[in-house]
C-alpha cells in the first residue's frame, strides 16, 4: 500500500533537525520516505527527549495522531489533550491511543525504556489491542486491531517503534484455543476448560458445588435412531441446561452424555437442590426426535467443597459417584455423596456377596410403619420397610445397601422375599384377629423391569391366601415415568390380580399429571422432602397443596410421607390430605411392636 499523502512529520527541536537533516518534512521524491510510507507496518521514531520525530502513513492512520508543522503532536480525536500539554512527550501522545493506564500503554512505555537502556531491539511480551474507535478494523466489525511491537535503537538518540498488525494470527490462535477448550457439538466449555476453572476456583479457596449430570439411557437413542439424532438430543439438552443455570454458574460438557455445572457454594444448599431440580425438569421436557416424542431424563450427583473435598479430582469423583447412585435408584433424580455408593471398592464387592448370601439365610427383616387416616386418626395401612440384620445384631436401613442391591441385581431376590414375608405376616395378623389393613411393599425399578414381578405377586397371593386388596405395591414416580407404556402394561397386569398400586416419592420425578393419568394407580404418596417444607420451605406448601388438589380432581387419594410435626399435620388436614405416614404418627416398627401398636389403635 503506497501512502499517497506525504506524512506529516513533527520537526524536532533544532539540534535534532541539525543532527538528522534528512528527516525533514517528507518529500515524495525522498526514496526513504516513499519506502517507509509504503510499509503496512506502523513506524514511529522518537528521540531521546521522547518527542516523535517521524510517523509513517500507517502509524498516522492507526493511531490517529496528527503532526502539525508547528511541531506540536496532537491527538486527532476529541477530548484528548494534545501532547504539548502533557509535557511534550511523544509517549503520552501515543499512549493516549492505548487508554492511559491500560496494559497497552504500560507495555509501550516499558518497551521503549528497556530498549533505550539496553540499546538493543526489544519486542513486547505479547500483542495488545488498540481501543475503539482508532483500533477498529474496518472489515472486522467491532474487532480490535491487535498489534505486535518491537522497539529498536536507530542511532544514539533515536528509537524506532515498529507496530505490526497481527490481528489475523491472534484471532486464529484464539479460535484454536477456543476450539481446544469448547465442545464442538454444543458450544459449551469442555472438560479441559471446566477442569481449569474448577482448579482455579479451588486454588483461590473458593467454595464450589459441583453437579455431575448424566442422561439416562441415552444410548438407546443413538442405537435406535442413529448418531445424528443422538447429537440433536445432546445439543437440545445442552441448551436447556445452560438456560436453566443462573448467571455466574459454569456449565459444560464433560464428555459423551455427561455435563457438569459449577456453582458458587455461597448459594444455600436448598438453592443448589432447587437448581438440580430445575435441571432435571429442563432436561426431561419432551422433545421430538425423528418424528417421535421422547423424554430424556437425567441423573445428577451433587458434591461440594464444604461437605466433600477441596481437591478437584476427589470432588468430581464424589459427584460422579452420587450421580451413579441416582441412576441406580432409577434415574431422573439427584443424590449427594453422603448417601452415595462410592466407586466400586473391594469392600463393596464383599458387600454384594454378603447380600446374596443373606437372601437365602434369613438375613433380612421387615419393619412396618403405620399409615393413619387424617380425619379419624385410625390406622388405614402399613408400609413394609426392609432391614438387613448384621452379625453383631445391628439393623441396616435400605440406604446402606439398596444401591448395591439394585445395581448387582440382588434386589430381585430381596424383593421377592419382601413380598412373601409381608403377605405371610399379614396373614398371621389376620389369624390373630387384628384388623385387615393393606400392607404396602416397595418395588424397585429393577423389579419393575423384571418380567417375573407379576408372576411372583400372583404366586405369593396363591400360596399365602392373602386377599389381593390387602396388598399394595409402591413404585417410585421416577420408575413409573421411566417408560410410561411399559409401566402401564405392568401396572395393568398387577391390578388385574386385584392388588393396589401407589406412586411413591411423588414430586421428585417431575412427571406431569397428564402422564400420570395414563397409569392405573390407586394412591399418590407425596415425597417427604415437600412435606418437611410445608411450614417454612420456599415451595413445599404450594407443591403439596397443588398435588393434593390435582390428585383429588383425578379421584386419587393422597398419602403424605414423613410427617413429623403437629404443624405439618394441621396444614395437611387443611388441604384435605387423606392419609399421613411419618414419625409424628409412628416410626417404622418391628413386627411385634407393630402388632401392639395396632391393638392399641384398635382399642382407642
Ligand atoms: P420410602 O418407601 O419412601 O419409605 C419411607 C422412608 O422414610 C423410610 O425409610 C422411613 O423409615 C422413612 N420415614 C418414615 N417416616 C419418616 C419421618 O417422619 N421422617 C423421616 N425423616 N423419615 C421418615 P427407610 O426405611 O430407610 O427406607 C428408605 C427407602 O428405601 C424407602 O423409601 C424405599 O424407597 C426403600 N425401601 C425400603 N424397603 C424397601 C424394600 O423392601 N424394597 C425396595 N425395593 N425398596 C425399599
Ligand atoms: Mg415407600
Ligand atoms: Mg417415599
Amino acid at each position: 500500500m503506497i501512502e499517497r499523502r506525504p506524512p506529516k512529520v513533527l520537526r524536532g527541536s533544532p539540534h535534532q533537525v541539525k543532527r538528522r537533516p534528512t528527516r525533514r518534512a517528507g518529500r515524495p521524491s525522498d526514496p526513504t520516505q516513499a519506502l517507509l510510507g509504503a510499509l503496512t507496518d506502523a513506524v514511529v521514531a522518537v528521540d531521546a527527549l521522547g518527542d516523535i520525530v517521524y510517523l509513517n502513513g500507517t502509524a498516522q492512520q492507526w493511531f490517529a495522531v496528527d503532526v502539525e508543522p508547528t511541531g506540536v503532536t496532537h491527538a486527532d480525536h476529541p477530548g484528548k489533550a494534545p501532547a504539548a500539554h502533557v509535557g511534550k512527550s511523544a509517549i503520552p501522545a501515543l499512549a493516549h491511543c492505548f487508554e492511559p493506564g491500560s496494559t497497552a500503554a504500560t507495555i509501550l512505555t516499558l518497551v521503549l525504556e528497556h530498549c533505550r537502556a539496553s540499546r538493543r531491539a526489544v519486542p513486547a511480551s505479547e500483542p495488545f489491542s488498540l481501543p475503539s474507535p482508532v483500533g477498529r478494523v474496518g472489515n472486522l466489525g467491532q474487532a480490535r486491531r491487535r498489534l505486535r511491537l518491537v522497539a529498536s535503537p536507530a542511532g544514539p538518540d533515536l528509537t524506532v517503534l515498529v507496530f505490526s498488525d497481527v490481528s489475523d494470527s491472534v484471532r486464529h490462535t484464539e479460535r484454536l484455543l477456543h476450539e481446544a477448550r469448547h465442545d464442538a457439538l454444543t458450544g459449551l466449555p469442555n472438560r479441559v476448560l471446566l477442569g481449569d476453572r474448577l482448579e482455579q476456583l479451588l486454588r483461590r479457596g473458593e467454595r464450589v458445588a459441583l453437579l455431575f449430570i448424566d442422561l439416562d439411557r441415552f444410548c438407546r437413542i443413538n442405537e435406535a435412531l442413529g448418531q445424528r439424532h443422538g447429537d440433536a438430543v445432546l445439543h437440545a439438552v445442552a441448551a436447556r441446561l445452560a438456560d436453566a443455570c443462573p448467571p455466574g454458574a459454569s456449565v459444560g460438557r464433560w464428555g459423551g452424555d455427561e455435563f457438569v455445572v459449577l456453582i458458587d457454594e455461597q448459594t444455600p444448599a436448598h438453592a443448589v437442590r432447587a437448581l438440580a431440580e430445575q435441571l432435571l425438569r429442563a432436561a426431561s421436557r419432551c422433545q421430538v426426535v425423528d418424528g417421535l416424542e421422547m423424554q430424556c431424563t437425567c441423573s445428577i450427583g451433587i458434591a461440594s467443597t464444604l461437605a466433600d473435598s477441596a481437591e478437584p479430582e476427589v470432588l468430581v469423583a464424589a459427584a460422579e459417584a452420587a450421580m451413579r447412585r441416582a441412576k441406580a435408584l432409577g434415574g431422573g433424580r439427584c443424590e449427594w455423596p453422603a448417601t452415595a455408593r462410592p466407586a466400586w471398592t473391594r469392600d463393596l464387592l464383599v458387600l454384594e456377596e454378603r447380600l446374596r448370601q443373606a437372601i437365602g439365610t434369613g438375613g433380612f427383616v421387615l419393619h412396618y410403619q403405620p399409615q393413619v387416616d387424617m380425619v379419624s386418626g385410625k390406622p388405614v395401612g402399613l408400609e413394609a420397610l426392609v432391614r438387613w440384620r448384621q452379625a453383631n445384631g445391628d439393623l441396616w436401613s435400605p440406604g446402606r445397601f439398596l444401591a448395591v442391591a439394585e445395581e448387582s441385581g440382588a434386589i430381585l431376590g430381596i424383593g421377592a422375599w419382601v413380598v412373601r414375608e409381608a403377605a405371610d405376616q399379614m396373614m398371621s395378623w389376620l389369624a390373630l384377629g387384628l384388623p385387615a389393613l393393606p400392607v404396602s411393599v416397595n418395588v424397585s425399578a429393577r423389579q419393575c423391569r423384571d418380567r417375573h414381578l407379576v408372576d411372583l405377586v400372583g404366586q405369593v397371593l396363591a400360596d399365602t391366601g392373602l386377599p389381593p386388596e390387602l396388598l399394595k405395591l409402591e413404585i417410585t414416580e421416577t420408575t413409573a415415568m421411566s417408560d410410561v407404556e411399559e409401566v402401564r402394561v405392568l401396572l395393568g397386569e398387577l391390578r388385574a390380580l386385584g392388588v393396589g398400586v401407589s406412586v411413591d416419592d411423588f414430586g421428585t420425578g417431575y412427571s406431569s399429571f397428564a402422564h400420570l393419568t395414563r397409569l392405573p394407580i390407586d394412591q399418590i404418596k407425596i415425597d417427604q422432602s415437600f412435606v418437611h417444607e410445608v411450614e417454612d420451605g420456599p415451595n413445599g406448601a404450594a407443591i403439596v397443596r397443588a398435588t393434593i388438589k390435582l390428585a383429588h380432581e383425578l379421584g386419587v387419594p393422597v398419602v403424605a410421607e414423613g410427617v413429623e410435626s403437629a404443624g405439618q399435620m394441621k396444614f395437611l388436614a387443611a388441604q384435605k390430605c387423606d392419609i399421613a405416614q411419618g414419625y409424628y404418627c409412628s416410626h417404622p416398627l418391628a413386627a411385634d411392636a407393630a402388632e401392639q401398636w395396632m391393638r392399641a389403635a384398635a382399642q382407642a
